[in-house]
């Protein structure tokens, strides 16, 4: 059997590399080491690749193109949108034989059906762009995530992004309902399609949402869209205890439905790194809370979120479920509530080496989760300080773990393994999932064989095999 490493390995021969290079034109086709820098780093620097071209094609056609010949030649080839992956699954290996393609060059709106509530965009317009566009036709598209300002929604598909609204709208899985995409021969499957129903076989859409590149390239899709809310009601409230948090949450959703647009909570501990580490941020009350919960209420009818917004506040308060909380008078205030919130990933850095898990679980076990999690942590790290935050609503937990104070931050780094390890367990244990949102890419693809039964690892190589036989796609993610 060839390993990955061993397909990657192969490297392209200069007359190789002048024929893909001569598909998208020179000026598209990026050999100098120095500016294929920005495609071979993410942003965390956990992956460094190496790789001898980028290719930034102007069109499906090009990607055809490009995927023919490295099919014909065994080359393999790792699809890339604005590089904000996690997992390093948009990351070349290092052995430096493997082709970046860099979607960002195709990022045309190519049809916005406002009645119908759709549009098809191609895979590189940043999630920014496909919001501004549904906006500015009166409509919303709800994917909202940190990065989503160099984040492509193509790449937002591949790897079946969730984000902050999942709550009422689902994660981008549930946002489209159609693709266009490019198979490891060059071939193009035209499943652009705006239906609503559509019960004719097999959902292939479905196939490739998530599948990080591995079975084929996502070049455009056509997305759902939902009538833009009137108002916006933001409210940061104070949570006295961790066990508050589920009955608050359940009160909010009772009274809001549907309307309860987003429930994000953090601990006590990284509201504090926030207010110390972001600039312009400051903590909403005089007095520190264990936990805090940020609430996002949509409403139709101006004036009517913020009312719904005030009941949940007050019920909570009699109920002893919030000591405090501020509504945001205005959109700007809101917008900084939101910071406090969006800022936690990055305000980790000013304390050290922090070990992340992006995990989920039922919502009615978030609070077991956390507090079974923490004595594991305790015990294979001393003073290690776990800050949970995430997506209360959706059971998804970002588990990160700042170093203890003083700690080497090498040495504290060098645990991840038996941390995720001891962390998982906890969470299988839940009946949960080791991968909530971020996907597998390079940094879980051991992990997956380890927790899936082996019917379902080989459910999935088989499909990995019809469509890819040659395994040029993303060689050695997800599917080690
Ligand atoms: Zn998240």
């Amino acid at each position: 059997m060839t390993s990955s490493s061993d397909r990657s390995a192969q490297m392209p021969s200069a007359d190789l590399i002048a024929r893909f290079a001569a598909i998208v034109g020179a000026k598209h086709a990026i050999r100098d080491p120095s500016e294929q820098v920005p495609y071979l780093r993410e942003w965390r620097d956990l992956y460094v690749g190496r790789t001898p071209l980028v290719l930034k094609p102007a069109n499906t056609e090009e990607v055809s193109k490009i995927l023919a010949l490295a099919n014909t030649e065994g080359i393999g080839v790792v699809a890339q949108g604005g590089n904000t992956g996690l997992v390093g699954g948009q990351i070349p290996h290092e052995s430096g034989g493997e082709i970046v393609l860099s979607l960002t060059r195709m990022k045309r709106i190519r049809t916005l059906d406002p009645a119908g509530n759709s549009m098809t965009v191609e895979a590189g317009a940043t999630l920014a762009e496909v919001q501004q566009a549904a906006r500015e036709a009166g409509r919303l598209f709800p994917l909202s995530l940190a990065s989503e300002g160099s984040a492509t929604i193509g790449g937002n598909l591949a790897t079946n992004a969730g984000g902050v609204a999942v709550l009422s709208y689902g994660t981008a899985r549930s946002l489209v309902s159609g693709l266009e995409v490019v198979l490891a021969d060059g071939s193009v499957w035209d499943g652009l399609r705006a239906l609503k129903k559509d019960n004719t076989g097999y959902d292939l859409r479905d196939l490739f949402v998530g599948s990080e590149g591995t079975l084929g390239v996502i070049t455009a899709a056509t997305l759902k869209l939902f009538p833009e809310p009137r108002e916006l009601a933001t409210a940061f409230c104070a949570v006295p205890s961790l066990e508050a948090l589920l009955p608050l949450f359940q009160l909010a959703e009772r009274e809001a439905g549907h309307a309860l647009t987003a429930f994000e909570f953090m601990s006590g501990e990284l509201l504090g790194f926030v207010t110390r580490h972001i600039p312009g941020t400051r903590a909403p009350f005089a007095s520190p809370s264990p936990w805090y919960v940020l609430m996002e209420i949509s409403g139709s009818a101006e004036g009517r979120a913020s009312s719904l917004l005030e009941r949940i506040l007050s019920d909570a308060a009699a109920a002893g479920l919030a000591s405090d909380a501020v509504l945001a008078a205005s959109l700007q205030q809101g917008q900084e509530l939101w910071r406090l919130r969006e800022a936690a990933s990055e305000a980790q850095k000013g304390e050290g080496g922090s070990i992340k898990h992006d995990v989920s679980v039922p919502v009615s076990r978030v609070v077991a989760f956390i507090k079974q999690a923490a004595p594991v942590v305790e015990r294979i790290c001393p003073g290690a300080r776990p800050v949970p935050f995430g997506h209360f609503g959706d059971g998804n937990v970002h588990y990160n773990i700042s170093q203890p104070p003083g700690m080497a931050k090498a040495d504290f780094l060098a645990l991840w393994e038996t941390m995720a390890r001891a962390v998982h367990e906890v969470v299988l244990s839940l009946g949960g999932s080791i991968s909530a949102e971020h996907g597998i890419g390079r940094l879980k693809a051991d992990e997956l064989r380890r927790v899936k039964s082996p019917v379902e690892i080989e459910l999935m190589r088989r499909i990995k095999a019809a469509l890819d036989p040659k395994g040029i796609l993303n060689p050695g993610k997800l599917l080690d």
